[in-house]
């Protein structure tokens, strides 16, 4: 189907193709936002930067009540069962609302499917129902302190012993793990010998009361707190906990990463400051020509990102495996995010953004703005997307690279 045509049926495709919400999906979208009205009315809340979100266990338990958290869990495992689109309908909104989503945030994106795809039935019985019921919630235990974009560089060993592996390494940038119950750890479980990428394996590792498992805060930018290190020093995993087959790490967590790589979280995160930053426009009177023209801008290129966030979510729901297509929209939106954190900053000459200021607005700019480089590094930074981009469409169009 081409470019232009909209239709919620069209067969998967690769590249973007136009979409729009069936009358169902139109229906959740309405439903969420009641939810948002009634749960946090504008103004009662500060709101969050898009997934950086604060953790709030009893606003996921709410999530959880309505079916909005593990919504790709299939019912047998207590789950909602609902589509990438479903999922996609919900997460704008959050986003949109800046709703403190940041407990189940990592479980509901990426460790739920991932233990669902590789999990035994004794692993999906055990954590698929806690996260869908938004009581378990999960961080990312892939990079170290010299493997991130390098990935397959881990260092983390996992060795055999009796009944399951012995850990040892250390994981950083480990988002939540100080709140988060679980994490999913890629280790080196057969030495580096010529394909690096062989020899890799997951395991599911409790993050609290695990002997040998010490969790070190790091500081962010902004003063807050999320990040951590953590040190694996002989940590016992049982056979139980092996996510997966032994080996196979490499092909699981790129999997992994390509349901980390295709949300609208990869263009919303400054989307609350910005409407909060328009109200506060608007509430001084009629907007000037530069205002309407930074405005404008930013509202088009939403629109156009979020289109094509849209269509990935129906390629999904229609077997479609969009990994290229998600690594240009991550960019894309990434890209964005920061050009507007530069545009609004430009704009705002009335009073310096600030941790202090007297506006809300200006207090969530100074925020982004601190931040804002970070969007472009989390979940695999934009040079290694153009990378994956870059082979991907190469490998389409059947020319070598
Ligand atoms: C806010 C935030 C949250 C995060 N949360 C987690 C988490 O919960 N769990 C987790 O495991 N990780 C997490 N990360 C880590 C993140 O995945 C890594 O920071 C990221 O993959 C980059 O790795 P690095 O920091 O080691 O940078 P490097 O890989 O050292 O990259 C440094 C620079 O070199 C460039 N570069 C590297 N290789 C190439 C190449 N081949 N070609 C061109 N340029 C290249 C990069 O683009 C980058 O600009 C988080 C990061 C951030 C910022």
């Amino acid at each position: 189907m081409a470019v232009g045509q909209s239709s919620a049926h069209v067969g998967a495709t690769k590249g973007f193709t136009y979409t729009t919400f069936t009358a169902a999906e139109e229906a959740l979208k309405q439903e969420v936002r009641q939810f948002l009205r009634t749960e946090l009315p504008i103004g009662s809340y500060r709101p969050c930067l898009g997934m950086s979100a604060v953790h709030d266990g009893e606003f996921t338990r709410k999530m959880a009540a309505r079916g909005w958290v593990g919504m790709s869990v299939p019912t047998r495992y207590g789950g909602p069962a609902r589509s990438a689109v479903d999922r996609f309908i919900v997460v704008e909104e959050m986003l949109q609302a800046g709703a403190p989503i940041g407990a189940h945030w990592v479980a509901d994106r990426q460790s739920a499917p991932t233990i669902m795809r590789f999990g035994t039935d004794e692993q999906r019985e055990k954590f698929l129902p806690a996260i869908a019921r938004g009581e378990m919630w999960f961080s990312i235990g892939m990079s170290e302190p010299d493997a991130g974009s390098d990935l397959a560089a881990v260092r983390t060993t996992a060795t055999r012993t009796d009944g399951g592996w012995l850990l040892n390494g250390t994981k950083i940038w480990t988002s939540n793990a100080m709140q988060n119950h679980w994490f999913i750890v890629l280790c080196r479980t057969s030495p580096n010998e010529g394909d690096r990428h062989e020899g890799l394996s997951q395991f599911l590792v409790e993050l609290h009361g695990t002997p040998g498992l010490q969790i070190n805060p790091i500081a962010f930018l902004d003063g807050t707190y999320h990040f951590n290190e953590v040190v694996l020093t002989d940590v016992f995993v049982p056979d139980e906990q092996v996510l997966g087959e032994i080996g196979r790490g490499w092909s699981q967590v790129n999997s992994e990463l390509a349901y980390e790589r295709a949300g609208p979280d990869r263009f919303l995160s400054v989307y609350a400051t910005f409407e909060q930053l328009l109200r506060e426009k608007l509430a001084g009177g009629e907007l000037d020509a530069r205002s309407y023209d930074v405005f404008g801008r930013i509202t088009a290129r939403y629109w156009a990102l979020r289109n094509l966030s849209f269509s990935i979510s129906r390629t999904i729901d229609q077997g479609g495996a969009p990994a290229v297509e998600a690594s240009i929209v991550k960019d894309l939106g990434t890209s964005f995010e920061q050009e507007m954190i530069a545009l609004l900053h430009d704009l705002w000459d009335d009073e310096e953004p600030s941790q202090e200021a007297t506006t809300l607005g200006n207090r969530l700019l100074a925020a982004c703005i601190l931040t804002g480089p970070s969007f472009t590094i989390r979940g695999g930074t934009n040079e290694i997307l153009r990378t994956v981009a870059n082979k991907g469409l190469a490998a389409w169009h059947g020319v070598s690279r």
